[in-house]
């Protein structure tokens, strides 16, 4: 069913979505056998927003067949056929892949099941082998489905790709049909109208428009963001809010080099293997001409280590603890190509990083403390949907996947649990998903539009505090090992800028804007432009991100023109505002809102501005 065969442990945590939309595969795949009945199929998982199924086939299905395939789907829909569990043994599966049974409607002679064989023989010994059928159609599936074809709610096919069998492109290659469903119809134009407005907000269409950065493939390199003045401009106001917030809340802030020696990383476990294929290679170099070996220093994937060396720096004792050190640093991590995305998926992240070293009584307080951050970033920017999936261990995966510490699993597990649980916060548990050295939680917030991203992680570290032989003197004279909180509530400036550009549509809130207000005049006569020359200077020594527009275009282009550039406050000055000290507000959407004094003016700007109003 999967690219990546899927624990059974995996299928079990399956949503009630996720299911439906399995099951749907299942449904399209007996539509695609009843119009084209030797077509073979390999694996069918859902995906996010929807799910595929990889066929071959002779005909090369285009977008122009769905009409035919989706008027199949609804007369199995309406048959309303039980899905239904067989265990067979893994000589009847074979016996039936070799007649092309599987996969198919009926028996195909001569037409052999190939890839269904091909994912019997990944089935591990001792794990049941099942088939699920619906009417005639028999597949080799593990499941789980809804319990009958009547269940697909309402569905619609979206696209087809091409897709190597198992994902190597040494097998044959594949049309993957996808499509998506849901449980009514109301859901699924709902879920067809967001991605229509996703689009029109797509990221990286209104970061062009708006020049708030760009990605120049040739000289700086794939996913290496170079942020435009006017980007600049929004991750300036990110840090100082955070710096702001972080200050307040008793954190230090720190600063370390990009490069680090290659002792960091193997000693935090990152190299030689763990997270080698996420970083950058290696620079070399000798430090004299003569020196036996050359040094190896990597490029920074992520900023723990360094703060671990300033923790060591100086002999701590638990009068330092908590002890809060944060930084807004450049990591470069190595993604595929194929991977890279807009801002969202890129290799160099600014990243809203802090660690906390605390003792474990201090831990429900630091790591309650984080979770308020996050609720007041929540309202600033106006995300009424989030959910903690907080990710534990597993036992089977200590030692492997986990760092063989079974009680210090549990303990800093139960401690992340009685935090959710009491402060309220809506999360989920998610087991099996942790991260090597901790428990972990991922912050998903959806967009004003409805739309899911994950923006940050928290990481409870039991374990690599330990291997930098970090320790503090505690109240009994004996030195003891840290906690360590790894946390990022305004994840990387990319990903953060990359989610509100599509939140607000690139109609940033007034502090946030990365052209504040614009000053436009009626006219060019010199008293009126040197006016509002001074209303702009008189902004800018406040730190206003205010321009001028003292040009002799009419006033409706210039107004025009501001609009589009997503201006948020324009300051319209005419012959008759400048003699009553006076201009003609207008906010970008909104329109005018009339002439008023200009000194209450420029103080509502500043006022909005001080309380990063929404
Ligand atoms: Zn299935
Ligand atoms: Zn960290």
């Amino acid at each position: 069913m999967q690219d990546e065969r899927k624990t059974l442990d995996d299928r079990n945590r399956m949503t009630e979505l996720e299911r439906l939309r399995h099951s749907c595969a299942h449904v399209m795949a007996t539509a695609i056998l009843r119009l084209w009945p030797d077509a073979q199929f390999a694996a069918g998982p859902p995906v996010e927003n929807g799910f595929y199924y990889d066929v071959d086939l002779q005909h090369r299905i285009t977008p122009e067949d769905f009409p035919a395939i989706e008027a199949e789907m609804k007369k199995e829909i309406k048959a309303n056929h039980t899905f239904e569990k067989v265990v067979v043994t893994r000589e009847q599966a074979i016996q039936d892949s070799e007649s092309g049974r599987l996969g198919g409607l009926s028996e195909r002679p001569g037409n052999l099941s190939k890839f269904k064989l091909g994912n019997l023989e990944a089935i591990p010994d001792g794990e049941p082998i099942t088939y699920f059928k619906n009417g005639d159609f028999i597949d080799l599936c593990a499941g789980p489905h809804v319990m009958r074809t009547g269940n697909v709610g309402a569905y619609k096919l979206t696209s087809v790709a091409s897709a190597y069998y198992k994902g190597d492109e040494k097998n044959p290659q594949l049309q993957r049909i996808y499509g998506t469903a849901f449980k009514n119809k109301t859901e699924l134009e709902a879920y067809f109208k967001m991605m229509e407005e996703a689009k029109r907000r797509d990221h990286r269409k209104i970061g062009a428009e708006m020049g708030l950065y760009t990605i120049d493939t040739e000289y700086t390199g794939p996913g290496l963001p170079l942020w435009l003045p006017k980007g600049g401009a929004v991750l300036e106001e990110l840090e100082k809010l955070a710096k702001e917030t972080e200050f307040a809340a008793g954190y230090v802030r720190v600063k370390t080099p990009h490069i680090a020696k290659e002792k960091m990383y193997l000693t935090s476990g990152h190299l030689p293997l763990l997270y080698a294929d996420s970083m950058y290679p290696p620079m070399e170099l000798k430090e004299t001409k003569d020196a036996p070996a050359a040094e190896r220093y990597y490029l920074k994937a992520m900023n723990c280590p360094h703060h671990h060396r300033i923790f060591a720096a100086e002999p701590r004792s638990y009068r330092d603890m908590p002890l809060r050190l944060a930084e807004y640093g450049t990591c470069y991590r190595y993604e595929q190509s194929g991977e890279l995305f807009g801002l969202m998926r890129v290799r160099s992240l600014n990243m809203n990083d802090a660690h906390i070293y605390c003792t474990a009584e201090q831990f429900a307080q630091e790591f309650n403390a984080v979770n308020g951050m996050y609720l007041k970033y929540f309202k600033i920017f106006g995300i009424e949907k989030s959910v903690m999936r907080f990710s534990t261990h597993s036992k089977e995966g200590l030692g492997k996947k986990y760092v063989n510490e079974p009680e210090l699993w549990i303990q800093t597990e139960n401690m992340v649990r009685d935090v959710l649980k009491s402060s309220g916060i809506n999360y989920v548990e998610v087991p099996n998903e942790a991260a090597f050295y901790g428990p972990k939680i991922d912050v998903q917030v959806w967009s004003v539009i409805g739309r899911e991203f994950t923006l940050a992680t928290n990481q409870v570290d039991f374990a690599v505090p330990r291997k930098f032989g970090l320790v503090y003197r505690d109240r009994d004279n004996t030195d003891k090992t840290p906690l360590c909180i790894h946390r990022a509530p305004l994840g990387t400036h990319e990903r953060f800028i990359g989610f509100l550009i599509e939140h607000y549509a690139g109609n940033f809130p007034l502090w946030l804007a990365p052209e504040q207000v614009r000053v436009l005049t009626i006219g060019e006569e010199e008293p009126l432009v040197n006016y509002a020359k001074a209303i702009v200077q008189e902004l800018r020594a406040s730190m206003v991100r205010a321009e001028g527009d003292y040009s002799n275009d009419k006033i409706n282009g210039k107004i025009q023109q501001a609009e589009q550039a997503k201006v948020h406050t324009m300051l319209v000055v005419g012959p008759r505002d400048m003699a009553a000290n006076a201009v003609s507000v207008r906010v970008h959407g909104k329109g005018s809102l009339g002439a008023k004094p200009k000194a209450e003016v420029v103080a509502e700007i500043l006022q909005a501005i001080r309380e990063r109003r929404a």
